[in-house]
């Protein structure tokens, strides 16, 4: 278990040293700021949806290693994948980093599920999906007044 505790923290500290899709997109791109005042994690994502497909997705900002790490992570995660998968995605990370009974099998985004044991640094893993989340969310024209 100690192996992989620190396979996880090699991948975290590997992704939040040098994330992926760090860049900005030009619009049609949809973007989003996020912010995370608990931990002074910021970022803005870009989102490029077509034909209810997330085509490309980067992201820009700073932070401590788990919000980036965990951007980078997401990026590659949704790239590629459905509107609607990407929401589905969204939920079971969510469920994933704070529930404690999830069994969640998330492949490498596994390596996130040890925040659960740190309330303050959940906020910091899902600050990129909260961000994705509406973006994604803009486009069905609701409004969240949270
Ligand atoms: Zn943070």
């Amino acid at each position: 278990m100690s192996d992989l505790r620190e396979l996880y923290q090699q991948l975290i500290i590997d992704h939040g040293r040098s994330p992926r899709n760090f860049a900005e997109l030009p619009a049609p791109a949809r973007q989003k700021q996020g912010f995370n005042p608990l931990c002074g994690d910021q970022l803005q994502l870009y989102v490029l949806e077509q034909d209810g497909v997330v085509q490309d997705v980067k992201f820009k900002g700073t932070g401590c290693a788990i919000s980036m790490a965990s951007a980078s992570m997401m990026t590659e995660a949704v790239k590629g994948k459905s509107v609607a998968e990407a929401k589905e995605l969204f939920d079971r990370f969510h469920d994933m980093v704070t529930n404690k009974d999830a069994v969640e099998d998330l492949g490498k985004l596994a390596v996130l599920a040890g925040v659960r044991e740190f309330p303050s640094r959940v906020k910091c893993a899902t600050l990129a999906w909260h961000t994705l989340n509406a973006v994604l969310h803009e486009d069905d024209g609701v409004v969240s007044t949270e």
